[in-house]
């Protein structure tokens, strides 16, 4: 049974979801106007784990990461996240572009690094500018339910109409204080109310016809409109990273059910900072590493895969070369004990003694933990242990690699690393082997031979092992010993 912390309730709980079968999901996506950096790669790493694990368990999964690219205004630090000016289109004016290049031009970095980290791709990636009507409805909604006030063309959430506010950050209204982090807006009735609508001044460029001004949406409200539209009123899990908790999904709690008089979000999914030098990496404050920056001190993708693997993300994860040294070195045991299995595994024999079992369960249960990540790596990582022993007493037997390939397979649907170098031997070459293998038993050595060149032509290598066994190799892995 699978339990996840669940932010709003601050408890694992046992997740059960809406409908049998089947999981919608929805992800907080990128802010399109700088390059996606490895902080924001961590926060989608949960998602894209869970969706994998989900799915291992046999859901459905219906998973929507929206891509914003208006509203999301520059003053992140400052209250209600409705200060500043919207961040793509000062992206826009400083580079002498329009906020749609802007938008697209990062957006196809976002879905790059995506494909490179090996992320499922989102069933759907809703863009915020094409869903201004999904959010004109919600916003006229609240104000016709009273949740939401007008005053100059403004629209704004009335907090205190909203009892639960404060719930999921334990921002409740006795708990804020307006301090020097709060910039007041005057046509808000309390400083801690927050934009649903702002109007535009007559230079800004993202800008549409609104029953209450030429304006653009506040950040919140976006995330409301493309998750119910394409999930319904209440989801199942809503991910993000922990800087999202407040004032975003608080907000977002607040609008949705009150608009929709439903619960929002059954499973509230946070995933800690990536930190540089004990800050958080981001955009705004430049103190970010790229995806690129990791590949051209060449390191894989898949080594950042695995580092993010390895820790929870329940705890904040100070970013480090020497951690990335190790996760490289991580990668490479496991890829070169797959491709020794593989090479194992079309060895003929038929006896195993291998108990996957076991290992199986310890995944699982790490798992069903919260989504344990670094516990169900090292249940593999002493997996391998246990195999290697066995490989060095020649007592690890085809059956058993061919086994733990399979296992290996269905866990990786998980953890969704991508190894260099595994193979598949073809069937032409099988064929052969088989061949070869006749011949032998009919002490026909002269065509065994034969066939061994033929095999070796075609690039790949038989090596003998004990008790009459042979593993096939593609040439490149065999070590070449001859002083030839
Ligand atoms: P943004 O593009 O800034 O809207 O961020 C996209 C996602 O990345 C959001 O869910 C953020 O919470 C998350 N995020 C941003 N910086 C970090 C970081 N340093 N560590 C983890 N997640 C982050
Ligand atoms: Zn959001």
């Amino acid at each position: 049974m699978l339990y996840l912390h669940n932010s709003l309730t601050k408890k694992k709980e046992e997740f059960k979801p809406i409908n049998p079968g089947k999981v919608g999901m929805y992800v907080c996506g990128p802010t399109v106007y700088d390059y996606v950096h490895l902080g924001n790669i961590r926060s989608y790493m949960t998602p894209d784990i869970l969706r994998r694990y989900f799915e291992y368990q046999g859901y459905e999964v219906r998973l929507i990461k929206n891509i914003t690219d208006v509203g999301h205004l520059t003053d992140d630090d400052i209250a209600q996240g409705d200060s500043g000016e919207d961040k793509i289109e000062k992206k826009a004016v400083q580079e002498k572009k329009t906020p749609a290049e802007i938008a697209k031009f990062y957006e196809d970095d976002f879905r790059e690094v995506e494909k490179k980290m090996n992320i499922l791709p989102a069933q759907y990636f809703p863009h915020a500018t094409a869903h201004i009507p999904q959010m004109i409805r919600i916003i006229g909604t609240l104000i016709e339910k009273s949740y939401a006030y007008e005053k100059n063309g403004n629209v704004f959430f009335d907090v205190t109409k909203f009892p639960e506010y404060g719930k999921l950050s334990g921002n409740t209204l006795e708990n804020l204080e307006v301090g020097a982090r709060l910039e007041e807006h005057p046509d808000k009735r309390n400083p801690w109310d927050f934009a649903l609508w702002l109007k535009a001044p007559k230079e800004h460029l993202l800008k549409w016809e609104s029953p209450w001004s030429i304006g653009y949406p506040g950040w919140h409200i976006e995330c409301s409109a493309m998750s119910t539209e394409y999930l319904g009123d209440t989801i199942d899990v809503h991910t993000g990273g922990e800087d999202n908790i407040f004032p975003h999904h608080e907000a977002e709690i607040a609008q949705t059910q009150c608009a929709t008089g439903k619960k929002y979000v059954n499973y509230w999914i946070h995933t800690r900072h990536l930190k540089v030098d004990g800050v958080k990496m981001s955009k705004s404050k430049n103190n970010f590493y790229r995806l690129k920056d990791i590949e051209d001190k060449g390191y894989s993708p898949m080594a950042l895969r695995l580092l993010l693997l390895s820790s929870l993300r329940q705890t904040q994860l100070n970013f480090t070369w020497k951690a990335m040294d190790q996760a490289k070195s991580n990668l490479q045991r496991i890829n070169d004990f797959i491709l020794n299995m593989e090479a194992l595994s079309t060895s003929q024999d038929t006896e195993s003694g291998f108990d996957i079992d076991s290992y199986q369960k310890r995944f699982e249960d790490a798992m069903d933990d919260d989504i344990n990540t670094p516990l169900a790596l090292s249940v593999f990582y002493e997996l391998m242990t246990e195999a290697n022993i066995l490989l060095m007493k020649s007592s690890l037997k085809g059956q058993d690699a061919k086994k733990i390939l399979a296992f290996w397979k269905r866990i990786n649907s998980v953890f969704g690393l991508e190894l260099h170098g595994q193979v598949e031997i073809p069937q032409e070459i099988l064929d052969l082997v088989k061949k070869r293998e006749n011949a032998r038993k009919n002490k026909d050595f002269q065509t065994s031979d034969k066939l061994r060149d033929e095999i070796e032509r075609l690039g790949y290598i038989i090596e003998d092992t004990k008790n009459n066994n042979f593993i096939i190799k593609p040439a490149r892995d065999a070590k070449h010993n001859d002083a030839g």
